[in-house]
């Protein structure tokens, strides 16, 4: 599933690719009733013909495509959301839900298997964006801002990690693999994390984010790939996740079998050595021999 590094990739590579091309034409599939929010399909085509790429940008999850006209083309890859750059006598992409004709005589086709991705043309795109966190990318973000935006919650961090209004852009790929880095079980309520904990696990998210941007993006599935790049080719991150998906299989750090568990309904993979469990499960545990033991003293 698209998460920031897959969303930073397709920024990267169509701010080498369509910068500053004019959208020529525009065709959404009626397949896709959730593709175009807040207008009707022929509106949203009506609005975007003509009108150039004068930018791109990202924030959390989101692509932003700033036009010329001043307005934000905003769109959300959700699970298997897709941009592909093809020439039009290119082969069809199976999935493929839109197509948007360029000046360069190329087009943009947006293929999309599940059909969760949304658009939306907007002035302003903070307008459809819930209310996010800040971007674990920019230099503002500190171990200390990761702490007072994470350390009040009592959930467990795995599922504030995933709380796009906390912190932008993470999933849960890139979370398994921040926790692993940072040495943190999952289930840990965050506001019980030490601040020399919370320096890991800011370290962790960096970790994570770059491996993933280096790789160009995770793509999961051998055939049908939940992320593909602009070029049509898969990402490589996949090949070098430590955690996530990994179930079963000896960690990278110590040798010890990872293990799975479900956190907030999420499946979260860690290594129960290098991620020990949380205190108070085990205080837990010490509670219960102490109060079974007098039991089997008269005995
Ligand atoms: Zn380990």
């Amino acid at each position: 599933m698209p998460e920031l590094p897959e969303v930073e990739t397709l920024r990267r590579d169509l701010e080498a690719r369509v910068l500053g091309r004019r959208i020529t034409s525009c065709a959404v599939s009626a397949d896709a009733p959730r593709l175009v929010q807040l207008v009707t399909r022929d509106e949203f085509c009506r609005q975007l013909r003509g009108r150039a790429i004068a930018g791109l940008r990202r924030r959390g999850k989101y692509l932003i495509v700033d036009l010329d006209d001043g307005r934000a083309w905003v769109i959300h890859r959700r699970m298997s959301g897709n941009l592909l750059y093809r020439a039009p006598d290119d082969a069809p992409d199976a999935f493929t839900r839109a197509v948007f004709g360029l000046d360069d005589g190329h087009e943009l086709r947006w293929t999309d298997l599940r059909k969760f991705g949304t658009m939306w043309l907007v002035e302003d795109a903070t307008m459809v964006m819930e209310s996010l966190g800040p971007e674990p990318l920019d230099a503002a973000f500190t171990p200390g801002v990761l702490r007072e935006r994470a350390g009040r919650r009592s959930a467990p961090v795995k599922a504030v990690l995933l709380d796009q209004t906390v912190l932008a852009g993470m999933g849960n790929l890139y979370a398994d693999e921040a926790l692993h880095h940072a040495r943190i079980h999952p289930l840990r309520p965050a506001n019980r994390l030490r601040a020399a904990e919370f320096e890991r696990l800011h370290a962790g998210i960096l970790a994570a984010l770059r491996m993933g941007i280096e790789g160009r993006g995770s793509s999961l599935g051998t055939t049908l790939r939940d992320h593909i790049n602009l070029d049509g080719a898969p990402g490589a991150s996949q090949e070098t996740v430590r955690a996530y998906g990994r179930e079963g299989e000896p960690c990278y750090a110590c040798g010890t079998l990872m293990r799975r568990i479900k956190v907030r309904g999420r499946s979260s993979v860690f290594c129960p050595r290098c991620q020990p469990a949380p205190r108070a499960g085990r205080g837990a545990t010490a509670a219960r021999r102490k109060r079974a033991a007098p039991k089997r003293r008269p005995a």
